[in-house]
């Protein structure tokens, strides 16, 4: 296995890719309403509608704060909550004030709920801000005029919220796509790159034991032969679901060559990780995998390595990689896990 080729280009989690976006998003949408409200300040200053401005200015200085302090805002527990709010207070008084031309703003403003709060948050909000803008609207505005401005607002929200939650669909399933072996369904080489840097870091950061497995099937180009390649694909799949069987949860399972696998062991010492390893050797051993003319048997041969402090990913597969070259020059169907015995 070539290492220096897991991958050339950095790569994120679904939830990575789909938290930055939202998160720019929220970003954008804050120094929007910085830039709207601020000719807004200066008219009621020159209408000397002190109340107003002081709101006004109270509602950049927070937004603005925010938006320095925190760059990527995710969508997360509710943390434009108190944002949403003054906005909504803001729609509310100006439509108790100007009439329609208050109520106008109440429709950027839930386009902006769509995007910065989950979707539940965003329906409970919605309901509530149109309920109590029908109330303050009936005051104010022809009735005539108030519900169907009422009811509009309600189509442009559901319609928004759909597309969010669409677009956030699809994102989350082409990462999935771009993360995922589409043979076996476990992940991808473009995937362990990000995982190995973030192991790398946790073991900087607390100093944890996580170990890595590097596997490849034995003869396999023989099955293939004898079988045809895609018999021999049938049997990639098989190999591959007895791999992720054989492992914890929280282990992880990539498919980084033709048959060749690397599993991710956070939480795990080099002893505990030559344990699962041989677990796996066994279970493949014994295993008849199944083919429409026969059952076939095979074998794995696997390289162990615990990553050592302020070693490099690199280094760190690297070792496990030589270590499986070692299981294959001492005859295959075996777990090698020490240095020494290389030599
Ligand atoms: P060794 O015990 O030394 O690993 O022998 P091997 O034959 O398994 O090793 P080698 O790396 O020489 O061959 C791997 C073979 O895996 C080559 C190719 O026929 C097969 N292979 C690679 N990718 C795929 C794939 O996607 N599908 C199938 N069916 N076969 C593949
Ligand atoms: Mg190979
Ligand atoms: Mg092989």
């Amino acid at each position: 296995m070539d290492l220096r080729k897991v991958s050339d280009t950095p790569n994120d989690s679904a939830e990575d890719v789909v938290s930055q976006f939202t998160g720019k998003v929220a970003h954008r949408i804050y120094w929007g309403a910085v830039l709207v409200t601020l000719p807004l300040a200066f008219i009621q200053a020159f209408e000397h509608q002190w109340l107003m401005l002081a709101w006004l200015c109270a509602f950049i200085c927070y937004t603005s704060v925010t938006a320095l302090r925190v760059k990527r805002l995710s969508r997360r527990r509710g943390r434009h909550l108190i944002f949403v709010t003054l906005l909504c207070a803001a729609v509310m008084y100006s439509t108790l004030v100007n009439g329609i031309h208050g109520l106008l703003w109440a429709y950027p403003v839930m386009a902006s709920i769509a995007f910065l709060l989950s979707w539940r948050l965003a329906i409970i909000v919605t309901v509530t801000f149109v309920t109590v803008l029908a109330v303050v609207s009936l005051y104010t505005i022809e009735p005539d005029v108030a519900w169907r401005s009422l009811v509009s607002l309600l189509v442009i929200m559901i319609l928004t919220l759909t597309l969010v939650r669409l677009l956030t669909r699809m994102q989350l399933h082409f990462t999935e796509l771009a993360t995922t072996d589409t043979l076996t369904g476990v992940y991808n080489r473009k995937q362990l790159q990000t995982d190995l840097e973030q192991l790398v870091a946790l073991k900087a950061r607390h100093g944890r034991s996580i170990s890595a497995a590097l596997c490849d099937i034995d003869y396999f180009k023989d099955v293939n032969d004898r079988y045809g390649h895609f018999d021999g694909d049938r049997l990639l799949i098989q190999a591959a679901q007895l791999i992720k069987a054989s492992f914890r949860t929280s282990d992880k399972v990539f498919r980084v060559g033709g048959e060749e696998f690397v599993i991710l062991m956070p939480d795990t010492n080099l002893e505990g990780a030559t344990k699962a390893a041989e677990k796996l050797r066994e279970a493949f051993a014994e295993n008849d995998f199944e083919l429409k003319q026969e059952p076939v048997n095979m074998t794995i041969s696997i390289g162990v390595s615990e990553l050592g402090s302020d070693e490099s990913w690199l280094e760190w597969l690297e070792r496990a990689d030589k270590l499986l070259y070692h299981a294959k020059d001492m005859g295959r169907n075996q777990v090698r896990n020490t240095v020494q015995e290389i030599a």
